[in-house]
């Protein structure tokens, strides 16, 4: 097999917060890329950096009384120490306030300046007095000019959604110093991507060869439409950054310097250990860079940045990968609700990283749609696949080896058909091309699919049958033997989900790096193995509730604006439709049953709601009593073929203020892991306002 060479990048996260669990979507997704190709045999570096300059980070060090450095220095090692222990295998974890970055993004600066895509005019923006600098639109507050509402940011009004100039608030004030901001004029200085020669390249780089997924590519053809406009690169002092050559007083804004920050990460990497820079990234053949990053930050990654590759002579990307961002529980993540969870936090509360991993894994596909942490669909998951199907695997058959057989697998396995089904070449290839394609979802459940036949197997051969028959010993041996063989295959198909657990698994069965990697075709022989010690344990829902518990806001400092572009999850409608769990482990009582009131409920209207994107509204008969029901079922349902129909709801559900009016109980539908919601309906003779029971 031909080694592909490829460079890959995470969005890089900012210097003034905490790593939580909606960035680790990214860093997961990449990370389980990453060491499919590296199993592979492909030469694969991971890099990333801090993003550590801009007014935020400059004032958050003021307000903290130490210097930026210092600053960008400590948050630099908490989030080193988080991605480790989630499992994420950077190659290089550097900072953007470095040698390189700087003398790439001087570099690539004047090279832009020599080709004339550099423009400087004059910017009037608003002018803290006291503080004696320019403000950034979210440290201006003021009176939306919509709604009239009060302390509301300079760029949006987050009470009636309306979107301006900081010019247009009502009474603007300086958040840094309470002090009201002057209009003044300065220099700026601009990338000219209006410029012919910029779009000329973007139509077609952003068109062509796979570089941009298709709902990227339509986005950004809706941005050519509206036109490309020239990108301001410079603000004024006192800003923590990096002085544009020949400008004093101006820094370069830390949008232009955070991707350079790759190059710079990459840099640093290559000096350590020898690697060609040069030939890595400059224009040529035989490279891939890829990019993996969340869809707000679209914008910068095809479109800024590819043009600014491409105009200072460097190398352009190969693929840019966007995806959604994370819901918890169906709602935005909420410091108030506890479910905006730091890294920090699931590692100290001693959740199992590789169950976040697994989950996420089980979730993630190759589109830009959200994904969302159902924190009681996280235990189901786990508790039933990992623990319940896979591990059981390997604790069922190891310990009879260990006892029986003196620690020694048999050099004549049985063969059952789901072991053929994991050595077949055509199992690695299309399990492969899932990975490959980022379809990490459908590769889970392929795995998952050969897991069920694996426990299928051992459950009809019953070992702990066989143990008790004198006569049955050497069937015994086999049969314990093809189950551990099954694991070992089974902890190859999920090594880039599961790092830790598959690196234990083949410490257990004594194997090194060459029977770990992609594509095993020939099972294992007479192989001696460690006693068995419990790989993975089950997620116990209190551990859930705790790490809720310890996010709640008397943990959270104030956190000064972050200036960069939104990186919190955006605002997602709560869903009220929820899958319930592919299977649970735990029973209930009949009266843990009775507590929830199902009752039929007659459907009286279903309509849209605006800036929903998932959500109809439901008006809902329950025999007299009126009911409003906001239920995520848009994308199943026409409104209209809906009205008069019965259905079940959660009558006693507590009522949930969401954006557009009070959801007052849920509406039952079924779901799997294929498309499609199917709403529950009671038999014929049904009427509304009876009990379900
Ligand atoms: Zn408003």
């Amino acid at each position: 097999m031909a080694s592909r060479k490829i460079l890959v990048t995470s969005a890089l996260p900012y210097a003034n917060g905490s790593i939580h669990l909606g960035h680790l979507v990214e860093y997961i997704q990449t990370d389980i890329w990453v060491r499919f190709q590296k199993m592979r045999g492909h030469e694969v570096h991971y890099v990333c950096a801090d993003d550590t300059h801009g007014t935020a980070i400059m004032l958050r060090a003021e307000q903290e009384g130490i210097s930026p450095e210092a600053l960008i220095s400590r948050v630099w090692e908490e989030h080193r120490a988080d991605f480790a222990g989630f499992g994420v295998g950077f190659d290089n974890f550097h900072s953007t306030h470095s040698g390189e970055t700087r003398a790439l993004a001087e570099d690539i600066y004047l090279r832009l300046k020599d080709r004339g895509l550099i423009a400087v005019r004059p910017v009037e923006q608003f002018y803290d007095p006291m503080k004696a600098m320019f403000l950034p639109d979210r440290f201006i507050k003021g009176q939306c000019p919509k709604c009239n509402s009060k302390d509301q940011y300079g760029d949006n009004c987050e009470v009636c959604g309306a979107t301006y100039a900081p010019t247009d608030l009502v009474e603007p004030y300086s958040v840094v110093s309470g002090a009201k901001p002057e209009l003044r004029t300065s220099e700026h200085h601009f990338f000219a991507l209006s410029d012919p020669q910029c779009r000329e390249f973007l139509e077609h780089w952003t068109q062509a060869d796979d570089h941009l997924q298709e709902e990227a590519r339509n986005k950004i053809r809706e941005w050519f439409d509206q036109g490309l406009g020239d990108w301001d690169i410079s603000r004024d002092a006192p800003y923590f950054g990096f002085e544009i050559p020949g400008a004093p007083g101006k820094y370069f804004y830390v949008w232009l310097d955070a991707p350079i920050g790759y190059l710079g990460s990459f840099q640093n990497l290559a000096q350590r250990t020898g690697l060609d820079f040069e030939a890595w990234a400059r224009p040529g053949p035989g490279v891939e860079m890829v990019h993996f990053i969340g869809k707000d930050i679209l914008y910068f990654h095809a479109l800024f940045w590819p043009a600014m590759l491409r105009f200072a002579g460097y190398r352009t990307p190969h693929r840019v990968f966007a995806h959604g961002f994370l819901t918890v529980d169906g709602q935005k993540m909420s410091k108030s609700r506890g479910t905006f969870i730091t890294a920090g936090s699931y590692l100290s509360e001693g959740l199992d990283p590789e169950w976040l991993r697994y989950y996420y894994a089980a979730k993630l596909n190759a589109t830009m749609e959200d994904i969302d942490l159902s924190l009681g669909d996280f235990v189901a998951r786990v508790n039933s696949d990992l623990v319940g199907k896979y591990i059981n695997i390997a604790s069922r058959s190891a310990g009879f080896i260990t006892r029986l057989f003196e620690a020694r697998l048999s050099a004549h396995p049985d063969r059952p058909s789901v072991l053929e089904r994991l050595l077949d070449p055509a199992t690695w290839d299309l399990v492969g091309q899932l990975y490959e394609a980022r379809e990490f979802s459908k590769a889970v459940r392929e795995i998952m699919a050969l897991t069920d036949l694996a426990n299928q197997y051992v459950d009809a051969q019953k070992p702990w049958e066989l143990a008790k028959q004198e006569g049955e010993r050497e069937r015994l041996h086999q049969v314990c033997s093809a189950s551990l063989n099954l694991f070992w295959l089974l902890s190859v198909y999920l090594r880039p989900i599961l790092p830790r657990v598959s690196a234990e698994a083949a410490t257990l069965l004594g194997l090194g790096a060459e029977q770990m990697a992609w594509g095993q075709t020939q099972a294992l022989g007479a192989q001696p193995i460690r006693p068995y010690r419990h790989l993975l344990t089950r997620v116990d829902p209190k551990q859930v509730e705790a790490l809720v518990e310890a996010n709640r806001p008397t943990m959270q400092p104030a956190a000064v604006a972050n200036t960069t572009a939104a990186r919190a999850a955006k605002p997602q409608e709560k869903t009220a439709v929820e899958a319930p769990p592919a299977s649970t482990s735990s029973t209930i009582t009949i009266d843990d049953f009775n507590k929830v009131e199902l009752r039929v409920a007659r459907i009286v209207s279903a309509t849209h709601v605006d800036g929903a994107e998932k959500l109809l509204r439901l008006e809902l008969d329950l025999g007299g009593e009126r009911r409003q029901v906001f239920a995520g079922i848009k994308s199943a349902y026409d409104p209209a073929v809906l009205e008069g129909r019965l259905t079940v709801m959660v009558a006693n559900l507590q009522p949930r203020k969401m954006r557009f009016g009070e959801s007052q109980g849920m509406v039952l539908a079924a779901s799997g892991e294929g498309p499609g919601i199917f709403l529950l309906a009671p038999d014929d003779g049904a009427q509304p306002g009876m009990r379900v029971k």
